[in-house]
């Protein structure tokens, strides 16, 4: 019997839903909905600095306006919240600890962002970008009672990691080499976006993952890490990003907001222009989700970024 489908929508409120926001998410709705899977609605609300109830209103009430729906989640079900989830976070890092597959690292951020991204091709036991890695066990300890507050990173094995994204095909990724070991737990204590994510998809059974394109890049590392927890990975599926002109469009441009738009626009004319310029339909028309629906293929679906403009204005592609 084949498995079911599972998707899910997984914003973080850390903002007004923008329009690529809710390409990814009118994405997902589809992919889930075309599968006869059930969706989840995720809250990743993992930052509590950055995260703001009054986004996640606001996200909940776009997405019904829209009449993308789903079938279990946030905000009935509130063990959906990453805020609400740090046990589940602390147990899987725990059993990366115990395995030797985490290190504390004391860098500052500075530091981090300068070794981002230099790991040495071919070298084996420590992440030369960070000297951390490399720390005895003594100095470590020493470290860890001397009072100040370690991140923890992943140790990154030296291994290729391969898998067939739905929309852009085959990626393969060396952990070490390509990614670098990367913080699973900040020193504050918050757990980081790359861990949170992995056993959310791991323990909430979900089978597709589908979502903008710029996370294509952390697919391996998830993979990785949800196997490594022992828990089959799920399908990745990446969609194009929208753009400006200028580049991604980010949750800070205000006039793109769905809030914003909510006011001059019909939901229906919001997802025919959306749904245009994704190339899901030929013609701008106004539709809803459903009528989307039946001819929905990603084949249909454009790999390269798609500049957006507001219904009304240019489809400027
Ligand atoms: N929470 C992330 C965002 O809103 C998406 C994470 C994911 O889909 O894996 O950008």
């Amino acid at each position: 019997m084949n498995k079911p489908v599972v998707g899910r929508f997984a914003p973080s409120p850390s903002g007004y839903l923008h329009m690529g926001n809710l390409l990814s998410l009118l994405l997902a709705w589809l992919d889930c909905r075309s599968l006869g899977g059930e969706l989840i609605f995720r809250l990743e609300d993992l930052d509590p600095a950055r995260s703001k109830k009054e986004y996640s209103e606001a996200m909940i009430s776009d997405l019904r306006w829209l009449g993308l729906d789903w079938d279990r989640g946030y905000p009935e079900e509130p063990q959906y919240a990453q805020s609400a989830r740090t046990e589940l976070y602390e147990a899987a890092f725990e059993t990366l600890r115990r395995r030797d597959l985490a290190y504390p690292c004391w860098c500052t951020r500075a530091q981090r962002l300068a070794a981002a991204s230099a790991p040495h091709p071919g070298e084996r036991d420590r992440d030369p970008g960070c000297p951390c890695a490399g720390l005895t066990r003594e100095e470590r300890r020493e470290r860890l009672t001397s009072g100040k507050a370690p991140a923890w990173k992943l140790r990154c094995p030296d291994e290729k990691v391969r898998l067939l994204d739905g929309h852009y095909g085959p990626v393969e990724q060396n952990l070490r080499r390509d990614a670098g070991d990367f913080i699973l737990r900040r020193a504050d204590g918050v757990f980081a976006y790359q861990l949170a994510v992995s056993v959310d998809d791991a323990l909430m059974g979900v089978t597709r993952v589908v979502r903008g394109r710029d996370l294509l890049a952390s697919a391996p590392r998830q993979k990785w890490l949800i196997e490594t927890l022992g828990y089959p990975a799920p399908d990745y599926c990446h969609g194009p990003l929208l753009t400006d002109g200028e580049g991604k469009l980010s949750k800070r441009l205000g006039s793109l907001s769905t809030q914003v738009l909510r006011g001059q626009h019909r939901p229906e004319e919001i997802l025919g222009r959306l749904a245009f310029l994704a190339g899901l339909i030929d013609r701008e028309e106004p539709v809803t989700a459903w009528d989307l629906l039946p001819d929905f293929s990603w084949e249909k679906v454009r790999r390269e970024d798609v500049r957006f403009e507001a219904p009304g204005g240019p489809a400027n592609t």
